[in-house]
């Protein structure tokens, strides 16, 4: 009774409170064994898919922690949890997983192992490979997007856009007793495939950066839109640039804070996305997709900056450089004569949260950066009491769990000295 209460419940909340889609509902197996295999964005996502998997016949690991969080803990308590001790071997969590599959249950695993902080897949765990070999149990794929900002939306009032796509059902090869570990990453690697070719497709994107990279005239025509982002003193520059793309007539959109103050004076530009690209991006790409793009998109709205997401490092190559950037926060409670950081970003701090920030800084340390990172704030400080109260001792024991791979550099305002 109460698992067919829960499932009216998540169904009508879904409903709504979001634009749900869902896709290939027909391809769901009556029953077990299998293991359901989606991936993960958000805390949304589990009681999403318990609408249509809830059940005495679903089961999954749970991390330990959740057994005393009041909302998760409960809903978990639902679905037959296994519980496990992340972070190491748990053979029994491993046993009872495959015990279940082999009893003929749906076991749900999410490969990526945690939520993907990044807007796109994280590599997959091979415990997915490991599980199916031992209770030779097949992968059922689930594509999941647009959880990831439903809280973000949500918390302004909006409906987000949800789609869950289900695939078909596969085995995947045997592993090879002579090389178990290539054998497992490769199964790994499949059924991540299987989820990213139900995702939308992305758009493929090149970034050169003009101070460590030549720009080229082949870039510029491998391009469909060429967007260039630039700081007053590139003025010239990004003139020279917005030139060179007229003449191979690729299309131009323009933004940043070169562009958000003076696009006046900027001619051969197709689109200006100005202001912060948290509110106006988005509805630009909305427009681009529909083919009625407009010339300017601006919003005098100071977005929220703790649900940004974190940089694709991917995009640069890290060797070409002798410090990474990240940002903190934005805003300044000053109003010095020559600064336009008030202007832009306007007189109250907004801040990232101090798990997005660590986030932040763990994807710099597995992407094999070490050295240098300026936190390129324009006044690190703006907000005292969090800094000193949260992000500095949080920064501080990430450090040393990590073994100090950073060294940090920041601006700040001198009445920091005052303490
Ligand atoms: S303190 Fe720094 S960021 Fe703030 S207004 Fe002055 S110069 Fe600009």
């Amino acid at each position: 009774m109460h698992i067919r209460f829960a499932k009216w419940f998540f169904r009508t909340a879904f409903a709504l409170l979001t634009r749900l889609e869902v896709r290939n509902l027909e391809n769901i197996p009556k029953e077990g064994p299998y293991i359901l295999a989606p991936n993960h964005m958000s805390r949304a996502d589990t009681p999403l898919l318990f609408i249509y998997f809830g059940g005495k016949n679903v089961t999954g690991w749970v991390a330990n922690k959740y057994r005393r969080n009041l909302f998760f803990g409960l809903l978990v308590q639902l679905g037959n949890p296994i519980f496990i001790r992340r972070g190491e071997v748990d053979r029994q969590a491993i046993d009872a997983a495959a015990n279940a599959l082999r009893a003929g249950k749906i076991f749900g695993l999410a490969p990526e192992g945690t939520r993907s902080r990044v807007g796109s897949l994280n590599r997959g765990k091979t415990g997915i490979a490991y599980l199916a070999d031992l209770a030779k149990a097949p992968i059922f794929p689930a594509a999941i997007t647009g959880t990831d900002t439903l809280f973000h939306n949500l918390l302004r009032l909006r409906r987000p856009n949800i789609t869950v796509t289900f695939g078909e059902l596969f085995h995947l090869p045997p592993l090879d007793p002579e090389d178990r570990s290539a054998s497992l990453r490769r199964n790994t690697d499949e059924v991540m495939c299987r989820i990213a070719a139900m995702l939308p497709e992305e758009w493929e994107k090149k970034l050169i950066d003009m101070n460590v990279t030549e720009l080229t005239d082949e870039d510029i025509k491998w391009a469909d839109y060429v967007f260039i982002s630039a700081m007053q003193v590139q003025s010239d520059s990004a003139k020279e640039v917005i030139a060179r793309c007229n003449r191979h007539r690729r299309k131009i959109v323009a933004g940043g804070p070169l562009f958000t103050t003076s696009y006046d004076d900027f001619d051969g530009v197709n689109h200006f996305v100005l202001d912060e690209a948290e509110n106006t991006l988005a509805p630009f790409l909305a427009d681009l997709t529909k083919d009625c793009a407009k010339p300017i998109y601006r919003s005098t709205e100071k977005p929220d900056i703790s649900t940004t997401p974190t940089p694709l490092w991917s995009l640069i190559n890290m060797d070409d450089y002798h410090s990474m950037n990240i940002q903190y926060s934005r805003g300044c409670p000053f109003d010095c004569e020559f600064c336009d950081v008030v202007l832009l970003y306007g007189h109250k701090p907004r801040t990232k949260s101090t798990e997005q920030l660590i986030a932040e800084l763990e994807v710099l340390y597995q992407n094999g950066w070490r050295g240098q990172v300026f936190i390129v704030d324009d006044n690190f400080t703006g907000n005292k009491k969090k800094i000193k109260a949260e992000i500095l001792p949080a920064i501080i024991e990430w450090s040393q769990t990590k073994g100090f791979p950073f060294v940090f550099m920041v601006e700040l305002t001198i009445d920091f000295a005052e303490d």
